[in-house]
């Protein structure tokens, strides 16, 4: 029973080892909770997406609908949650592999430079489509690092679409420098930013700032679980800071070592 808790009588190893034990309790008790959450999580997450495609589907097999534009708007919105969906599967599948320690990296001598050029020019047509500015600044002669590209270009482009879906004027920068013997990668938005009470449980899964404005953005609160775990697993750190109404800024970090050098 992991409620139960060992009284500590003694001021000696016994008692140092009841302490320790209640310790592990706790732990446990907390890993069940966050695993009861993270169920009832996905289950909600799967959930909302079904419950739209069967009551418009239904609707337009009823022909519930007066005009051929409306149904045309109850088409797209099937089409909208089935992606939807989609996303929601992939991210949970590639979660899953990660805890499990099962993603396979494809390990080489990668240039960043080269890494933040593919994304921005993925992420460039969204950026123009809401009059975003985005704007590169990339320091020359930046050592290259032992990593795996495209999952580095992955949590790079995951970054950036957060930028554009949660700024909705001015800009976006994205800056790779040296610093104290580290290669860091900077993505800066002037957007709506996180609050402070909020910004320590982003990168938990599932974790949205605000649940009533996160399905006016879309999106599956996996996406920065997934790329945290993945720059963690490259050996790199990934950091945050923001402010309400100004912008957001995460920074991933990876020390740099001398060529032939393992990770
Ligand atoms: P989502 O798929 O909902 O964007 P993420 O895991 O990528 O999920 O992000 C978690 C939450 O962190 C988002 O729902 C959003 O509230 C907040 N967030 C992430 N990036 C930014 C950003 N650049 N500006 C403001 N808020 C952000």
């Amino acid at each position: 029973e992991l409620e139960t808790r060992l009284e500590i009588r003694q001021n000696d190893e016994v008692g140092s080892l009841a302490l320790e034990i209640n310790h592990l309790a706790e732990e446990l008790q907390r890993y069940r909770d966050t695993r009861q959450e993270f169920f009832a999580n996905i289950s909600h997450e799967l959930r909302t997406p079904i419950t739209y495609l069967e009551g418009y589907a239904k609707v337009i097999m009823d022909r519930l609908y007066e005009t051929e534009e409306e149904r045309d708007k109850y088409l797209e919105i099937i089409h909208q949650e089935a992606l939807r969906l989609q996303h929601l599967v992939n991210d949970l599948f590639e979660l899953a592999k990660m805890e499990e320690g099962k993603i396979s990296l494809s390990l080489e001598w990668i240039d960043l430079a080269e890494i933040v050029g593919n994304a921005v020019r993925k992420i460039e047509l969204k950026a123009g489509d809401k009059g975003l500015l985005l704007d590169t600044s990339i320091g020359s002669g930046i050592p290259l690092i032992y990593g795996d590209g495209l999952r580095m270009e992955q949590v790079l482009i995951n970054l950036l679409e957060n930028a554009v879906r949660y700024t909705e004027a001015g800009q976006i920068h994205v800056r790779l420098y040296e610093k104290d013997k580290h290669a860091c990668l900077v993505v800066e938005d002037t957007g709506i930013g996180i609050p402070d009470d909020e910004i320590a449980y982003i990168f938990d899964r599932f974790y949205r700032v605000e649940k009533s404005r996160s399905r006016q953005y879309g999106g599956t609160g996996l996406g920065l679980p997934i790329a945290k775990k993945l720059v963690e697993l490259l050996g790199g750190q990934m950091l945050v800071s923001s402010k309400v109404g100004v912008g957001t800024s995460f920074e991933i970090r990876f020390p740099l070592k001398e060529q032939g050098e393992t990770v």
